[in-house]
Parts: C-alpha cells; sequence; structure tokens
C-alpha cells in the first residue's frame, strides 16, 4: 500500500504496479476502485471557501447607504417616532432577503456550471476504458493519456509515446519537458528531474502514455503548493465599469442630496424631517443594487444557456457575446456530423494475398478501441476506416493486431498531418504512415505515384469527401532515430481511402441566420481545399474558390497584403493551428470581435486571443477547454448562433432593467427637487420613496431581465464591443422620461392643493407609482409595442405589476395601513385621475419608441 515516502520514480514500472496492487492492462477492479475511494478521499484540491447562506445574507447590510439608513432608524427611535423605526427595519430586511435571493441562486448557478467543466479521465476499470470524473480517480488507477489531457493526479509513467508534458503550473518553465518509463537511481531528484512521472496541473502536448496514479488530490506535488491554487475571479468588464459609474453617480446624487437639505433648512422646514427626507432620496436614488443585479442576470443567463448545450467558463463571455461580428469555426465535427463513412477506396478493400500491406495498413494504424460489445471508439475517421475494413469477409482485427503488435509509433499531429505505426512482422518490421494526400505524396520513394495520388485526391476532395492515404516499408531495423525525417520517407503507397462527412442538418440554417445578424462565419479547417469548399458551399458560407485561401498561400503572403484581403476570405483550408492564430489577429486588427472553435492541444494560443474563444465538449482535449471562454456541449456550430441569439438578449435586458431603474430614480430626484422652485411643499414623505424603491421599482425591474428576446434580435448588427450600456439614446431617455414623470407629477400636486384637496400627498404619492408601472410596460420591448408584443409574453414581469399596483391600492385603503403609510383613501375620481396620468406617460413612451422606429426605417437597412 502507498505511503508518501515511496519515491516511485527510483521503481521500475513493474515494482510501481505491484506496490499498489494493480496491473497494467487491467487497472483496478471497480470494487477496488470504490473501496480506496473511501479510504483516499476524493481527487480534489480544496476550493476556495464558497460563502454561506449566512454570510451572502450579512453581506447584504454591508452598503454604506443601509448603514445610513440603519442610523435614521435608531435615531427616529431615539425620536420616538417608532413607526419610521419599524418601517425603514422592515424594508432593510426584505431588500436584504431579495438581494440574497437573488444572489444565491446566482451563486448555485456558477458552481452548477464549473462542476460541468470538470475533468474526464479515461481509466481503465476491470481492462475497460472509461471516462471517469477526474475526481474519482485514486492511487493505483491506470489512466490513459493523449496530447491535449490535463493530468489528473501524480502518475508514474507505465508508457510513454514521443510523450511531452508541460509543467509550467509547478515549474514555470513553459518548455515541454520529455517523459519516459525507465526507472532513475538518484532518489533525491528535484520534481522537475522525475522524467518518468507526470504530475498533476501539467497537461501533455504531445504523444500518448499510460501512467499509473501514485498520488491524488492534497498529497499530489500540485496539493502541496497550495497557494498556486489562490485563483480568483474577478469582476465582469460591464460589472466594473457599472461599479466605477455608480461611484460618480452617487457623488452627485449625495450632493444633491445636501443641496436639498439646506435648502429645506433654510426655507425653514424641520432639521430632522429634512434630514430623513434626504437620506430616503439618496438611498431610493443611488443604483447600489445595479453592478450586482448585472452579475445576476449574467449568471441566470449562463444558466439557461447551459441548458441549449453552451457552456459558459468565463462569465463576461455572455454579455461579449453580443458583439460578436466574425465566427471563424472547425470543419470537421462542427459544421459536419462528425460521423465519417468510407465511400470511396483504391484499391477496394478486399483480402488481396498480392497486397497484403493494405488491408493491413487500415487494421493496424490506427489508435481505435474495441469495446467489448463490439462497438468501435475513438476518431471517428478512424473508427470509420477499421469498420470498412474490419467488415472484410474472414477478417479478425483481434487476431491481426495480436500477430503483429505495435511497437512504436510516431503520433499524429497537426502540422504533419500524418501519423506512423510500426509493428513486428517476421523477423523484421512493417512501418505504416497515413495521413493527408500531400503529406503523403513528399514521403513516397515514387515520385510518379505521388502525382498520381494527389491528382486522384482532389478529384475525390472535389466532392467533398476526406481523403486519407496510407503508405508502408518492410526494414530490418528500426529507423534510430525513431523522428518523422527518419521513418516517413521513401514509402510505398498502400491505397487511399475518402471518407463522406456530410454536413450538419441545422448548420445551414443557422448560417443564413448569422448572416442576417451581421456576423460573418469563416470555415478554418486542416482538411484538403476541394473538401473545404465543397462542404462550405453546400453549407452557405462560400460561393467561389475566390473566397478559399490555403495554409501554404497564407504562408506565402506578406502581412500586409493578407490584411487587405483578409475580410473576403471565407475559408482557409490546410492550416496549421499556428496560422490559425494569425488568421484571428489579422481579423482582430479590422477592428472585429472574433469568436473562434478550437479543440487540439495547439488551438489553446487562438482559443486565447479570440474575443470568445469556444472549445467542443465532446472531441475537445482539455488544453483546448481550459483556454476556451465557452465549450459547446453537442460540439454543433449551430449552438454558437443559439448562444449569441441569447447574449444578445441578455444585454438588451441588462439595458432595460438599468434603463428602468434609472429613470424611476431620476424622477423621484426631479420631483422632490423641483417642488420647492414651484412653491410647493414637499411632495413626498420619506417612507414613500423608500417604498417606491423597493416595491414599484424592485419588483418588475427584476421580472425585467426575464423579458423575451426582441423578434428582430438576430436581424440587426452585432453591438459595437466599446458601446456603452447607456448608448443608442438611453442616457437622454433617463433623463426626459424622468422629468416628465415628475412634471405629470408635479402637475397634480399643484392642481390638487389649489382645489384645496386634503389627499393630494396621497394622489402625488399613487401617480408617481402608477406612472412607474406604466413606464415598465413601455420598455419592455425596445422595438415593438407592448400590445403587440402581447401582454401577456413575460408572465412574471406583469405578474409584479399587478402585485405592486395592487399593495399600492391596499396601503391607500386599508385603515390600518393608511396610518402605518400617511395615506388617505382616494375617491374613484381622484383614483381615476392618477390612472390617466400613468397612461399618459405609458403613451408618450411608447410615441418615442415609435419615433425612433420610424428613423431607423429610414436608414438604408444594415446587410452584411
Ligand atoms: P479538421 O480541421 O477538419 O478537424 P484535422 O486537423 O483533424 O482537420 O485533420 C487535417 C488532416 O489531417 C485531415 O484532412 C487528414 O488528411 C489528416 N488526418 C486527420 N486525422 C488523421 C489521423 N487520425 N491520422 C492520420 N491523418 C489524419
Ligand atoms: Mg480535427
Amino acid at each position: 500500500m502507498p505511503t508518501d515516502t515511496i519515491r516511485y520514480h527510483t521503481l521500475t514500472s513493474e515494482a510501481a504496479l505491484s506496490q499498489l496492487a494493480s496491473d497494467r492492462q487491467q487497472g483496478l477492479s471497480r470494487e477496488e476502485a470504490l473501496t480506496r475511494l473511501a479510504q483516499y478521499g476524493k481527487n480534489a484540491l480544496p476550493e476556495k471557501k464558497r460563502k454561506t447562506a449566512l454570510t451572502i445574507f450579512l453581506l447584504q447590510f454591508k452598503d454604506f447607504m443601509i448603514g445610513v439608513l440603519l442610523f435614521a432608524a435608531v435615531v427616529s427611535g431615539f425620536l420616538g417616532e417608532w413607526v419610521d423605526t419599524v418601517i425603514i427595519i422592515v424594508i432593510i430586511i426584505l431588500n436584504a432577503l431579495i438581494g440574497f435571493v437573488q444572489e444565491y441562486r446566482a451563486g448555485e448557478a456558477m458552481e452548477a456550471l464549473k462542476k460541468m467543466s470538470e475533468v474526464q479521465s479515461l481509466v481503465l476499470r476491470s481492462g475497460q476504458a472509461f471516462h471517469v470524473p477526474a475526481t474519482e480517480l485514486v492511487p493505483g488507477d491506470v489512466v490513459l493519456l493523449e496530447a491535449g489531457d490535463a493530468v489528473p493526479a501524480d502518475l508514474r509513467l507505465l508508457e510513454a509515446h514521443q510523450l511531452r508534458a508541460n509543467e509550467s503550473a509547478l515549474t514555470g518553465e513553459s518548455v515541454p519537458v520529455d517523459k519516459q518509463t525507465n526507472a532513475l537511481d538518484n532518489p533525491d531528484l528535484l520534481p522537475a528531474d522525475r522524467s518518468n512521472l507526470a504530475f498533476r496541473g501539467s497537461t501533455i502536448t504531445y504523444g500518448r502514455g499510460r501512467g499509473l496514479v501514485i498520488a491524488t488530490g492534497m498529497r499530489t506535488e500540485l496539493g502541496q503548493i497550495a497557494s498556486l491554487l489562490q485563483e480568483d475571479e474577478g469582476d465582469t468588464p460591464l460589472k466594473q465599469r457599472m461599479q466605477a459609474f455608480g461611484k460618480r453617480l452617487s457623488y452627485l446624487i449625495l450632493l444633491i442630496c445636501l443641496i436639498l437639505f439646506v435648502s429645506g433648512l433654510m426655507r425653514g422646514e424641520g432639521a430632522w424631517e429634512m434630514l430623513l427626507l434626504s437620506i430616503s432620496l439618496a438611498v431610493a436614488a443611488i443604483p447600489e443594487a445595479l453592478p450586482a443585479l448585472i452579475t445576476i442576470a449574467l449568471a441566470r443567463g449562463a444558466r439557461r444557456m447551459v441548458r441549449k448545450n453552451a457552456l459558459i467558463r468565463q462569465l463576461p463571455a455572455v454579455e461579449t457575446l453580443g458583439s460578436v461580428t466574425y465566427i471563424c469555426s472547425d470543419k470537421t465535427g462542427t459544421l459536419t456530423m462528425n460521423q465519417m463513412r468510407v465511400s470511396q477506396a483504391l484499391p477496394t478493400i478486399v483480402q488481396d494475398d498480392a497486397r497484403p500491406e493494405w488491408l493491413l495498413s487500415l487494421l493496424l494504424n490506427h489508435d481505435a478501441h474495441r469495446s467489448e460489445a463490439g462497438e468501435w471508439t475513438g476518431d471517428p475517421t478512424e473508427t470509420a476506416i477499421v469498420k470498412a475494413a474490419a467488415a472484410v469477409p474472414g477478417v479478425d482485427p483481434q487476431a491481426i493486431s495480436a500477430r503483429y503488435p505495435r511497437c512504436c509509433e510516431l503520433p499524429f499531429d497537426a502540422d504533419r498531418k500524418c501519423m506512423t505505426t510500426a509493428h513486428a512482422y517476421g523477423e523484421g518490421y512493417l512501418l505504416i504512415t497515413k495521413g493527408a494526400a500531400e503529406s503523403l505524396a513528399g514521403r513516397l520513394a515514387d515520385r510518379a505515384e505521388g502525382d498520381r495520388l494527389l491528382a486522384q485526391a482532389d478529384t475525390w476532395a472535389g466532392e467533398g469527401l476526406r481523403v486519407l492515404a496510407y503508405g508502408y516499408r518492410f526494414c530490418d531495423r528500426l529507423p534510430e532515430p525513431f523522428s518523422s525525417e527518419e521513418v516517413e520517407k521513401e514509402l510505398q503507397l498502400a491505397g487511399m481511402v475518402g471518407l463522406i462527412d456530410p454536413p450538419r442538418e441545422e448548420v445551414a440554417a443557422a448560417i443564413e441566420e448569422c448572416k442576417k445578424a451581421g456576423i460573418r462565419p469563416v470555415m478554418i479547417t486542416g482538411d484538403h481545399p476541394a473538401t473545404a469548399l465543397a462542404i462550405a458551399r453546400q453549407i452557405g458560407i462560400a460561393t467561389s474558390e475566390a473566397e478559399l485561401l490555403s495554409g501554404r498561400a497564407l504562408d506565402a503572403l506578406e502581412e500586409g497584403a493578407f490584411l487587405q484581403q483578409v475580410e473576403k476570405i471565407k475559408v482557409y483550408a490546410r492550416v496549421t493551428p499556428a496560422q490559425k492564430l494569425r488568421i484571428v489577429n489579422a481579423i482582430q486588427s479590422k477592428g472585429h470581435f472574433v469568436a473562434m472553435t478550437g479543440d487540439g492541444v495547439n488551438d489553446a494560443p487562438s482559443l486565447k486571443a479570440a474575443n470568445i474563444g469556444i472549445a467542443m465538449g465532446i472531441t475537445g482535449t482539455d488544453v483546448s477547454k481550459e483556454a476556451a471562454h465557452m465549450i459547446l456541449l453537442d460540439d454543433n456550430f449551430a449552438t454558437i448562433i443559439k448562444a449569441v441569439r441569447e447574449g444578445r438578449r441578455i444585454y438588451d435586458n441588462i439595458r432595460k432593467f438599468v434603463k428602468y431603474i434609472m429613470t424611476c430614480n431620476s424622477a423621484e430626484i426631479w420631483t422632490i427637487l423641483l417642488a420647492p422652485l414651484l412653491g410647493l411643499p414637499i411632495p413626498l414623505l420619506p417612507i414613500h420613496i423608500l417604498w417606491i424603491n423597493l416595491v414599484t421599482d424592485g419588483l418588475p425591474g427584476l421580472a425585467l431581465s426575464g423579458e423575451k428576446a426582441e423578434t428582430d434580435i438576430m436581424r440587426r448588427p452585432p453591438r459595437p464591443a466599446k458601446e456603452t450600456l447607456f448608448a443608442q439614446g438611453m442616457g437622454y431617455h433617463i433623463a426626459w422620461v424622468g422629468l416628465f414623470m415628475a412634471g405629470i407629477t408635479l402637475g397634480i400636486q399643484s392642481w390638487s392643493i389649489h382645489a384645496a384637496n386634503a389627499h393630494w400627498q396621497t394622489m402625488v404619492f399613487t401617480v408617481l407609482a402608477l406612472a412607474q408601472l406604466a413606464h415598465v410596460l413601455a420598455i419592455r420591448g425596445e422595438r415593438s409595442f407592448l400590445f403587440r408584443q402581447g401582454i401577456f409574453s413575460n408572465l412574471p414581469l406583469l405578474g409584479s405589476v399587478l402585485l405592486a399596483a395592487a399593495l399600492q391600492l391596499a396601503i391607500i385603503y386599508l385603515p390600518g395601513l393608511n396610518t402605518i403609510f400617511r395615506t388617505q383613501p382616494l375617491s374613484l375620481t381622484e383614483l381615476l385621475v392618477c390612472i390617466g396620468a400613468a397612461a399618459v406617460l405609458f403613451h408618450a413612451v411608447e410615441f418615442e419608441k415609435w419615433l425612433r422606429l420610424r428613423k431607423e426605417a429610414r436608414r438604408p437597412a444594415y446587410h452584411g
């Protein structure tokens, strides 16, 4: 059994296996794995502690303005104004409760998203390979590693083929280190020099291997340097901007309140009344909750997106998705189904005793596995080929791989675009190379044969087929060193296959929608130019060869010349991961906001460079997932478009509730501030202000974030990335509607005071409350009128408006509440006057919308 003192790097792999009572081919049994999980605990590092529910609740009171309000409550208690004290406290608690519920739920949503993006490992249990959450690994488990994997625990390597790992998270050294399996003599080697171990926190950058778990969780090397893990999430840019803006705004409001206070004193109002009024106004008008509300809206959006298979890894992506102007997508698996089928083969795939190498090539050169049930799993290209070869009558793939065991290999990489396996064959060896036709043609012994291969490949590729060619050679001894230069040369052509990979059904429509939305779709693929163009034509990405650029042509282009034509190119073929980075940078330098997909190890730099990096959930490597902002759980291009749509909707709705809350606040300030200038008494009591802030503004404001997408949401151009939240006339709206609302309110105040109406203050209070409810209904749609949009299309909002209205009536008409809120029952006429005033406001705001839409319609329509 393991103890922490065993130095596994000094043991042979056999000794390490027996130390942990495990087996190279079988791994642990499932039962044993469970037992050990109970014994060693989860393979997890301690996370930053999540805030408890109580802390979240208490933090709601941390706010400065709440402190001021509490102070006011205490002072009014001392002055004997018990009713005020109680009401203020109740309001503070309600406020905190609403904030708490929202924040708690948003936290839960983010936690769930995090869980979903946890690493999975391929582990052998009872001889079968399974994907298991890395947290469930135990010492003794045997895991399979390939390029792009995150190393899930500390491992003693049992097998290493060209295996290289990046250990920068542990050592700071960013150059990948070579890994091997032999025992090392020196027990005191630094971890960085223990070349037969792979450490948690590092990633596999190249090759393939197999490792024995020797330490999990806190017992790993990474676990010992726990300080590394203090990863802070940071605020989203939108929240930061809102916070900065909110701060400036609060100084302004505090200044206004000070003026209000001083001028009130000079007019001879009571000092205490004026203080309480100023404080209440400050509390109501400072939008202290907005930054938190924005985060909550984003988190809720992320939760909705994951239901549509877009898993958000970084919250800001939710808001920035709406600004995407370019989507660069992989072809295979994202635009196509990744359900390959061999449709052409030369020579035909049969048992042919004259050319045994052909069938052997197909059956030996691949990394697909066959499960007990007889299903093939692995890379879809490879499984399709193996399936086709295994279907030949009389062929037994298992027997063949047992008879010609693999002894060496050069794994596939996206730069070389080929891979080689070496197999024991009689006294000598059989080397098999498969890969892209261009890649193979240059490695053949016979150049004329290479030309014929290329010609055939072009024909098939023109039909949209994915073409793979196979070469082989026999040798007595394995080449030394076993490198691409020494091995992949002087080959005989064995044959070639063409595979169909049809476009996904929903993709053509998604491309169409994407273009209407002013976003340009671009295909970037490692595949053959003709294959790429054929598929691009089928799905509507490109129409002519002029829109295609191959990796080789790209390399030949000067940067300046490339920049000149970059906006015309729709398909990039035969590109390497490094070229992908160049492409993103070029597109960005034209001022575009780029979303880019990637799945391979080497895609991480371009995913990071893109404004939104998108990894593949099914076929993507861990490295690409960790670099990405978002993961497509179904690898589907159409999902990106759904996410963009959702991102636009969420941003719209954030704008809507900011607009609503700020307009309400501006109305309150105008009303209180202008009344004395018009020679009117102070229009509202502090309780009224606090009530409007909490009930009338708060409830419907929250519900605005659930507003459905505007009908034209995917027919308008992307929002400029640098545009502020207040763009498109929102600041103007906040000012004028606020002023208009105040005007109506003060008009009614003045009228009823002149009519010697004793209820004037209740009327003022009611008008302001109802006008705000009318306002929320009018701004639900930014581009559609309420009655066209349908009153019932956002039920929570309708509900909260009705609830707020009902509560308002309750405090007017219920005698008990009258004393608390200092209100009087209104006569029917008075009530109708208030409702009528609110209706006027509603129509004024709808009229503003009509004017804006008419202006927009006159501008030439946008066509991307
Ligand atoms: P894509 O961008 O379509 O995902 P890849 O980078 O996966 O393309 O593949 C590029 C080319 O490399 C393919 O067209 C094919 O010729 C070759 N290739 C892909 N997979 C393999 C493999 N498993 N073995 C050998 N060659 C491969
Ligand atoms: Mg690929």
